[in-house]
């Protein structure tokens, strides 16, 4: 099973992969936890090059194609192997990702960033978990968390909202495959919620 968690900066999506990846595993399942831009060798490197940069180094239409490359890396070298070995994905943004950020909200690039998926990677997974939050509160998180990717965070509250906004636009254009969650609780209230989603799923 192949389950991916989107949201903006500062949802709290990455704690709760985590918070799931425990549970599972506490119930004995194997999971394989993993992550975009990155999870694998090549893609993490693909994520340097990208995140670490200054902000203007790639165009949007280059940043799509590095996105994508690392993608089909992570896919290659993590996903597919193990899916075959009937692990538990869960990856910490996917392809919705780069629907949203080079799509929509660095660029107009919907039908390229489609266009290229079916191309290039071609696979959606199976449940995909949207940790929904006001953006306010996802900036006010994500700058005191302060850490060393401050590339795209701190990009301000209009393109954080427009960014909620497109989330919730694809989870509404693809109601069995999205689960909208309110990431404004605690974070065990949050996983409490994301845990019976899946187990539903699984
Ligand atoms: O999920 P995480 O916070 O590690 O993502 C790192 C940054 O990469 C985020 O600020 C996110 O906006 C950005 N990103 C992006 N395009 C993607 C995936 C992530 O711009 N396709």
């Amino acid at each position: 099973v192949f389950l991916s968690f989107e949201g903006i900066d500062g949802s709290g999506k990455s704690t709760q992969a985590r918070l799931l990846a425990e549970a599972l595993r506490a119930q004995g399942r194997v999971v394989c936890l993993t992550r975009e831009p990155g999870g694998s060798a090549g893609a993490e490197e693909i994520r340097r090059l990208v995140l670490e940069g200054e902000a203007d180094r790639w165009s949007t239409e280059t940043e799509l194609l590095l996105f994508t490359a690392a993608r089909r890396d992570h896919l290659e070298k993590t996903i597919r192997p193990a899916l075959a070995r009937d692990e538990v994905v869960i990856s910490d943004r996917f392809a919705d990702s780069s629907r949203i950020y080079q799509g929509l909200t660095r660029g107009d690039l919907r039908e390229t960033v489609n266009r290229l998926h079916q191309l290039m990677i071609g696979v959606e997974p199976d449940l995909t978990v949207l940790i929904d939050i006001e953006p306010s509160m996802g900036l006010s998180r994500a700058v005191a968390r302060a850490g060393t990717e401050m590339r795209f965070e701190g990009m301000g509250l209009g393109v954080q909202q427009k960014a909620r906004d497109g989330f919730l636009a694809l989870a509404a254009a693809h109601p069995a495959r999205f689960r909208v969650i309110d990431g404004a609780r605690a974070p065990q209230q949050v996983a409490a919620d994301v845990l019976s989603a899946v187990l539903a799923r699984l």
